[in-house]
């Protein structure tokens, strides 16, 4: 029985993508919405994936997959060729070649409703959830509820090591695993957390009085200002763990086009891929000056 009649296009796919997640949303540096694929080709199945890297299209291609929702995009800046010499010429080649299409929900997605952060705040069982960085009034994101990262409280207080040992065991397995700056004995009651690089957002979880504020891609000069100025104690995930979280919440939005079969790439794309503590080095008392 042929069932082609009925199944959902790449537009229909890109149609329900596109309610949840409006690309106008998106800022004004990104670059998301369809980068491949033909608009009236039948989707049966979709591949959730972080990042488009040879792992995850070998993975889509393995899986029989006709479409790939990623977050990061492929192609942020300008190129001029796409060649399958280069890296990304090659993924471009064989997405095309074996008729894959390829959408991005960025930065659109991180700034929903829930969006990406609400899914690694429900890892943690935070409640009360608010944005941790609202969009500008007269942005197109600007709205009730949405905006960048999100701030709510713990179900039960803990001190900043046992919050580690938690992130660690609560976020997506990672060489990276979790590393955490500040008195390891504070307690935290309110967390802020943002998926992906969030050290833009430091002054906001100091502004919004967090005990504790995780992301990733943390930096050793903004990480070590913020502390000296008594800021929130910091929790650096691997960038991959703090988004990968939000996959399932897309699949789930995705299983409501009728006839799509959503799949979720657990291949962990960060790129560390070994982690070695110093010996005894491990929850170091803060130095303290003078
Ligand atoms: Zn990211």
């Amino acid at each position: 029985m042929s069932t082609s009649a009925v199944l959902p296009t790449v537009a229909d796919v890109v149609a329900e993508l596109e309610r949840r997640y409006p690309p106008a949303w998106a800022e004004q540096w990104d670059r998301v919405g369809l980068v491949l694929g033909e608009p009236r080709a039948p989707v049966r199945r979709v591949l959730c994936v972080v990042d488009v890297v040879p792992g995850t299209v070998v993975e889509a291609l393995a899986a029989g997959v006709d479409m790939i929702v990623a977050h990061h995009p492929l192609l942020l800046r300008g190129v001029s060729s796409v060649a399958p010499t280069t890296y990304k010429g090659r993924i471009v080649h064989q997405l095309i070649k074996a008729d894959v299409a390829l959408y991005v929900a960025h930065t659109n997605a991180d700034v929903a409703d829930p969006g990406v952060s609400d899914a690694l705040a429900a890892r943690f069982g935070l409640a009360g959830l608010r944005p941790l960085h609202r969009p500008a009034p007269g942005s197109a994101a600007h709205g009730a509820g949405r905006g960048i990262g999100r701030i709510g409280e713990l179900p039960e207080p803990m001190t900043l090591a046992e919050l580690a040992r938690h992130a660690a065991a609560v976020l997506p397995p990672t060489a990276w695993g979790v590393r955490a700056a500040g008195d390891p004995r504070r307690t935290v009651r309110t967390l802020a957390v943002s998926g992906g690089s969030g050290d833009g957002f430091l002054a906001d979880a100091t502004a919004a009085g967090a005990d504790a504020y995780l992301t990733a891609d943390l930096r050793h000069h903004p990480a070590g200002e913020h502390l000296a100025a008594d800021g929130p104690a910091l929790l650096d995930a691997a960038h991959w763990a703090t988004e990968r979280p939000w996959l399932d919440d897309l699949a789930a939005h995705l299983r409501e086009a009728p006839g799509v079969e959503t799949l979720v790439s657990d291949l962990d794309t960060d790129p560390w891929t070994v982690h070695a503590a110093s010996p005894a080095a491990d929850d170091k008392e803060p130095r303290r000056e003078g």
